[in-house]
């Protein structure tokens, strides 16, 4: 038997260096990936899916459908790393491994603050997002509140998504003026890590669309009167989203491999950590950029992340030399708008200071956003 590599986590990190190593790596290696659910979440499309333009079955696709490219899946917890002896440990007992590849995503935290369990959806939980879109065709009158926990959260552009769906979800309903929408965000700005020009633009998109936004205010927690506890106030509301506070996974808490602040330490262009053999990928890995700001936790970078790690770890087992780098940048991305709607964003953080642009909404950033969906769900599966 050949070297083992082991994939922890199946989304989207995970599921590309999944295919592109099952592609690449030199025969007479074992590829194993682990995750513990039996399905990939195409995350992105879940601001979609409450307002009702996706059904969930649409979003998922089989993690055993990859076995057809000759890795094989194991469906299962993973509990701890014994690095040392290069061994992960799970529900089904250790794997070893000779190379890891670590893209356990960052788990999210629904009971952080005080009555966020109780009284607010979650839109980020794939079980929630469902039982919100029944609440959201529900509520006719009110005022929605949605909330970020805390920073660095995953998918900056999704509460923003959210927010400007709900506006045209609501206008399209003919029930848009009575339904106040406010949008909390402990930033300073939105996307507080790019140019003030592009908070000013997002600024602007929301008020056109008669979203108030609160932002530098953090949440304290939600009363059972339904009431939002801010920072010196408190807002009455009829529906609460609360954004959850994000970490590090449970089974990586006081790993090596995490930093002082709290997420996998790596090298920012090679992905991998300071442990050898050992590479971290996606939301996991905490990035801090020269401006102070964390590397945005966007499915765009943990793809690229992936190819790169994939395809140097393929390399490296050739006998060849390392020859790719992430490097922090991205275009061709969109952020919706409203249904048939979006605008383009691009986005290079690893300039000092970060470069990003957002163009006016139109059409073609919607439709690119869903070929894109239907792209990811048939290539790699
Ligand atoms: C609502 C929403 C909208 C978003 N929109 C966008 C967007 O428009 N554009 C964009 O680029 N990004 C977007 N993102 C962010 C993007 O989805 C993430 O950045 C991306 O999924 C991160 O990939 P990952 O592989 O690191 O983590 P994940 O995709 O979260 O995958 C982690 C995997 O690890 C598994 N796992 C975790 N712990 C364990 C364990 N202990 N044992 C076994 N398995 C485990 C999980 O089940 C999961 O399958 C969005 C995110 C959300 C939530």
């Amino acid at each position: 038997m050949g070297e083992t590599i082991l994939i922890l986590g199946g989304g989207t990190a995970g599921v590309a260096a999944a295919n592109v190593l099952a592609d690449v790596l030199p025969s007479g290696y074992q590829l194993v990936l682990v995750d513990r659910i039996p399905v990939h979440l195409f995350l992105a499309s879940l601001p979609l899916l409450i307002v009702g333009r996706r059904r969930p079955q649409q979003l998922t696709r089989a993690l055993s459908l990859l076995q057809g490219r000759g890795l094989r899946f194991i469906q299962t917890e993973v509990e701890g790393l014994d690095l040392p002896h290069r061994v992960a440990l799970t529900t089904a007992g250790s794997l070893s491994y000779d190379k890891l590849i670590v893209a356990l995503g960052a788990e999210r935290v629904e009971d952080h603050l005080p009555g966020q369990k109780e009284w607010a959806f979650n839109p980020f939980s794939w079980q929630e997002a469902q039982a919100l879109r029944e609440r959201l065709a529900r509520l006719r009158s009110g005022r929605l509140v949605l909330f970020i926990s805390s920073l660095p959260f995953t998918g900056e552009v999704a509460p923003y998504e959210i927010m400007l769906l709900l506006h045209d979800y609501y206008r399209r309903r003919g029930l848009r003026r009575q339904i106040e929408l406010v949008l909390i965000t402990p930033e300073e700005r939105p996307f507080s890590f790019a140019p003030p020009q592009i908070s000013k633009q997002t600024e602007e998109l929301l008020s056109d669309a008669g979203i108030r936004l609160l932002a530098g205010r953090s949440v304290q927690g939600i009363s059972k009167a339904g009431e939002v506890l801010l920072d010196g106030g408190r807002l009455p509301a009829d529906l609460v989203l609360a954004i959850p506070h994000h970490q590090v996974p449970a089974c990586l808490r006081g790993s090596p491999l995490v930093g002082a602040e709290g997420w996998v330490e790596v090298d920012p262009r090679s992905l991998e950590t300071r442990w050898p053999g050992v590479y971290a990928l996606g939301d996991v890995v905490g990035i801090k950029l020269p401006t102070g700001h964390w590397l945005p936790k966007v499915g765009f970078f943990a793809h690229y992340q992936a190819e790169v790690a994939a395809r140097n770890l393929a390399l490296l087992l050739s006998g060849k030399d390392a020859a790719f780098q992430f490097l922090g940048g991205a275009a061709g991305a969109s952020m919706l708008t409203a249904f048939r709607r979006g605008c383009f964003v691009s986005l290079n953080a690893y300039a000092n200071p970060p470069a990003m642009t957002v163009s006016r909404p139109n059409p073609f950033a919607y439709l690119l956003k869903t070929i894109f969906e239907k792209y990811w769900l048939t290539a790699w599966f």
